[in-house]
């Protein structure tokens, strides 16, 4: 396959999963930075990942939830081709989400902060969370709320007792896990400062996409 052709069918498969003006550039990076792209079904756990090596072949592979919306798909993608620079450029040497990440994501996320790819209520807060990126957009409650305002099924709303235990949801805009039932109430841990709150099982939350 030419340069040409590979390009074009990278932009091909991207038009379904990123903002139109972002296809160009990131077909770029993909071919600058030559990795695997697996687009994953749908993982609770995590949005997307990097690895030096993928199947013990020499090359290294980023994953993505194809479940994501296309504003989430692009920040969760360019977020992964961050830690594959940063690999390449210092190995091991680098933390996972050190300031040498830091500085080549927001490098790389640079030529998308602008209205044609992102909506304004989400560009004003993704600019502030690029001031210092944190290691998952699920860190930053302000961004995950605004970007889960795209998700084409909203309707996501559940009853407390039929959540699985172990899954994470929204409520009152603070995201917590569900733990264990006992009895009439349910533990849960509200996961930016680990408390144990107990809910009512028909406590009405949002489950996270
Ligand atoms: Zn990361």
């Amino acid at each position: 396959m030419t340069q040409e052709e590979l390009l074009q069918k990278n932009r091909i498969i991207l038009s379904k999963y990123i903002p139109e003006k972002a296809i160009d550039k990131v077909g770029d990076y993909i071919f600058e930075h030559d990795f695997k792209l697996i687009i994953k079904g749908d993982r609770k756990s995590k949005w997307g990942d990097f690895k030096s090596h993928h199947n013990n072949q020499s090359y290294p592979a980023i994953t993505v939830n194809k479940s994501l919306n296309k504003y989430a798909f692009l920040i969760t993608f360019i977020h992964e081709i961050a830690h594959c620079k940063t690999y390449k450029e210092y190995g091991n040497k680098a933390e996972a989400h050190g300031i040498e990440w830091k500085k080549i994501f927001q490098c790389l996320m640079q030529c998308f902060l602008n209205t044609e790819v992102f909506p304004l209520d989400i560009l004003y807060v993704l600019r502030n969370h690029m001031q210092n990126p944190a290691a998952s957009v699920n860190a930053d409650i302000k961004l995950y709320k605004v970007l889960s305002n795209y998700d084409e099924n909203k309707n996501n709303a559940a009853l407390l007792e039929y959540i699985k235990d172990g899954e994470h949801f929204q409520y009152e805009e603070q995201i917590y896990k569900k733990v264990t039932t006992r009895r009439k109430r349910i533990e849960c841990i509200h996961l930016s400062t680990g408390k144990i709150y107990l809910f009512s099982p028909v406590a009405e939350v949002n489950l996270m996409e």
